[in-house]
């Protein structure tokens, strides 16, 4: 019976893992052709100033549609992306189309600004700072208003980090530090880095509806934001309530549901060109 039990297990567990291999290799796999198709979208969230509701700008958030139409979160392919080193692919296609989507309007609004997501592979990819500077060129994406979002791991792995982070300052972006406090750097460790502004993950903001110690951090890292010359911008935020603390404690941007979703290019611009 014991016996029984322990095959019956087993062989849940290895169709489970073959379920799993399959699902992640059929999506690498057609990552490629997906990529030479230009099947990977931009979707664009608000990011705005807490403390008046003025929308300062977007990140850029991508999404594969599939040719059936059907759409794919970035958190399942993205991961897988970044590992085989196809991500790069896609950062080229996000840029690309962050230019075909927003060009016209960030040349007519100096005063907006878009952020993509930049991984460790593509900080050593010769390819993407090359597009990038070709792409942040006179009559094309204004430098100053194009965004670099790169998380605390991504600055810890890349050996070349530093210098990487230096150029792309030196060319005029500005530097987030995407996901900040979900890592295991501290601020001493990111001082090394020129950067801009820290964006308090989601994780934080949920947290401070209860009493754990997560839910207390966030006044410490506007301090020492502050103290270094960052600003800060809290993501995910979904109430009113949250608005209001966060901005209470200094915290000077965020972006959530409580604004906007990631909403479709023609979206965005029709959002900000309401204001
Ligand atoms: P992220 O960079 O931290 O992006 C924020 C994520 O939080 C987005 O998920 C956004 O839709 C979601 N979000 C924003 N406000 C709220 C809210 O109020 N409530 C909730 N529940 N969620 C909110 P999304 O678009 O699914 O992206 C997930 C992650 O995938 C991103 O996290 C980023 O790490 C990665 N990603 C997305 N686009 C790109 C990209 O173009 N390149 C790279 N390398 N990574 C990307
Ligand atoms: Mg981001
Ligand atoms: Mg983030
Ligand atoms: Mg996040």
């Amino acid at each position: 019976y014991l016996l029984v039990l322990f095959c019956a297990g087993f062989g849940a567990i290895a169709w489970w893992v073959r379920r799993w291999l399959q699902s992640r290799y059929s999506l690498l796999g057609v990552m490629d052709d997906a990529i030479e198709n230009g099947e990977f979208v931009n979707y664009y969230q608000p990011i705005v100033e807490l403390a008046t509701g003025r929308i300062t700008g977007a990140e850029a958030l991508v999404r594969w549609v599939k040719p059936d139409g059907s759409l794919i979160r970035p958190d399942l392919f993205i991961p897988l992306a970044e590992e085989s080193g196809k991500i790069r692919g896609i950062t080229l296609q996000v840029l690309e189309n962050l230019e075909r989507d927003l060009g016209a309007v960030l040349r007519a609004r100096p005063d907006l600004y878009v952020s993509i997501n930049v991984t460790e592979p593509d900080l050593t990819d010769d390819v993407f700072f090359d597009a990038l500077a070709a792409t942040c060129s006179p009559g094309r994406l204004p430098a100053g208003q194009v965004r670099i979002e790169l998380t605390e791991r991504c600055l810890i792995d890349s050996a070349q980090g530093v210098a990487r982070v230096i150029r792309l300052r030196e060319a005029g972006h500005a530097i987030y530090i995407d996901d900040f406090g979900t890592g295991y750097s501290s601020l001493s460790y990111l001082q090394k880095f020129p950067l801009d502004v820290l964006k308090i993950d989601k994780a934080f903001v949920d947290a401070m509806d209860t009493e754990s110690v997560t839910g207390s951090v966030v006044p410490h890292i506007v301090g020492m934001a502050s103290a270094l010359g960052l600003h800060t911008l809290a993501e995910g935020i979904e109430q009113e309530g949250q608005r209001a603390r966060l901005s209470a404690m200094g915290v000077q941007y965020g972006q959530g549901w409580l604004f906007d979703k990631p909403l479709p290019a023609e979206r965005f611009i029709e959002r900000v060109s309401d204001e």
